[in-house]
């Protein structure tokens, strides 16, 4: 019996869009998997702290110390929304595919790495350096939890493992058995990575009761568009990795040595893998969406999703010739993010029509998961396809798929709306 809250207030509710059948409407951003719309609170908050902006850890003036204070107060507060243990960093990155990238350059060389053949292409291709197992698409929670497990099982207990798995997908929005597959990986002695980018927006992510390992996500996701990401998690791999980037801020020391040669010492917390100049507007405005979403309550932020949830998946079911896209079946849990395919109609046309007669921005394509969409749409993972694909006809398998997703920020006339065009 969870209350649901409100739309939250975001930026961009009143912006006007002209429309091909004449006249102008006001945008529906459905499209919040892509990027989400910033929160009103974090806008206002970002205001209010740029006039006192200054360099980071690089200045002795009043200004400096503030921003300094503030950027590291703001890891914090990421430190605090994820639950992380007392030791684990915060390092702010570009997006999730910066942390899952920085994440694959400093595991150790010969990790095995296990990661599902339908992740985003940002938690599937970074890996490719290391002994990689992918793993075939599960079709249900439970076969996800089977499949990793007899992969561990069969693996070299010795060297390091690590899994990288999604919390939610950024195609069906289904939810994945995190916790599950972390026990799992715990069990056979690999740490898991999880990819945060559509669960952390959608649901709390507590990286100590989930006990995964490190946790990626992207602020422009978390209504937090200002450039910034995290990855969080164990210190160990990234203490001892050489530096992400080399360069000021990442070097506690450097000194000419007697050879003539440079010797550095590199600092062992989160500045090591954060050399030049920091987003210091960007880790702010991410905490400052942390405390926003903390306060507006999840529970009452999720009952109000799934509402919608519901509400799209009856509306899509009434539609003739619609097909919802899913990999754990009917009925799997999701967040806000749901594709589909109509008979006879190219997605990319009918995504189109979406935005020039109504006003709606959704997403059309595969969605940089190129071997997951293709295997709910009855391919092959390994067949090829292109985002814009060609033309269908009623009776042929569709190539692409057209994906709506909403959140925090979303009013019912914008799905009403949505459902109405589609029908
Ligand atoms: N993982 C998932 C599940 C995503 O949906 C996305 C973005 N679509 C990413 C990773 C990559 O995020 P970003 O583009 O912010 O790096």
């Amino acid at each position: 019996t969870r209350e649901a809250c409100q739309p939250l207030p975001v930026l961009g509710r009143d912006v006007r869009v002209p429309l091909v059948t004449g006249g102008e409407v006001t945008y529906a951003a459905l499209d919040y998997a892509a990027s989400a719309p910033a929160l009103q609170r974090v806008w206002d908050d970002v205001a209010g702290y740029a006039p006192y902006y200054g360099s980071v850890h690089r200045g002795a003036g009043y200004l400096s110390q503030l921003s300094t204070d503030l950027f590291e107060q703001s890891r914090r507060t990421v430190a605090e929304f994820l639950g992380c243990r007392p030791d684990d960093q915060v390092v702010f990155t570009r997006s999730t595919t910066d942390s899952l990238n920085l994440l694959a350059a400093v595991v150790p060389v010969t990790t095995q790495v296990f990661v599902f053949v339908t992740e985003h292409h940002a938690s599937l291709l970074p890996w490719r350096g290391h002994d990689v197992t992918y793993l075939a698409a599960p079709g249900s929670p439970g076969e996800a939890v089977a499949t990793l497990e007899r992969a561990l099982a069969a693996r070299d207990p010795h060297g390091d493992a690590l899994v990288c798995v999604t919390g939610a997908s950024n195609v069906t929005g289904e939810l994945w058995p995190v916790r599950q597959l972390a026990a799992a990986a715990h069990a056979h002695g690999a740490r898991i990575v999880l990819d945060a980018a559509q669960l952390a927006p959608h649901h709390p992510v507590d990286i100590t009761a989930l006990d995964v390992d490190y946790v990626a996500f992207s602020g422009h996701k978390l209504y937090a568009p200002f450039g910034s990401g995290v990855l969080a998690g164990r210190p160990d791999w990234l203490s001892a990795a050489e530096p992400y980037l080399a360069g000021g801020g990442a070097s506690r020391t450097v000194a000419r040595r007697a050879d003539g040669g440079i010797d550095v010492e590199w600092h062992t917390d989160a500045a090591r893998h954060e050399a030049g100049s920091p987003n210091v507007i960007g880790a702010y405005a991410i905490a400052s969406a942390c405390r926003a979403l903390t306060e507006a309550g999840f529970d009452a932020l999720v009952a109000r999703e799934q509402q919608l949830v519901d509400r799209v998946l009856t509306g899509l079911a009434a539609v003739e010739g619609v097909t919802v896209l899913s990999l754990f079946g009917p009925g799997s849990a999701r967040v806000g993010v749901i594709s589909f395919v109509v008979e006879g109609w190219n997605s990319s046309h009918l995504a189109a029509a979406l935005s020039a007669e109504y006003g709606i921005g959704v997403r059309d394509g595969l969605f940089c998961a190129h071997p997951l969409v293709r295997t709910l749409l009855g391919g092959a993972p390994d067949e090829p396809a292109e985002c814009g694909a060609p033309d269908t006809v009623p009776g042929e398998r569709p190539l692409n798929a057209v994906r709506v997703s909403f959140g925090a920020g979303t009013p019912d006339e914008h799905v009403e709306r949505f459902l109405g065009a589609v029908a």
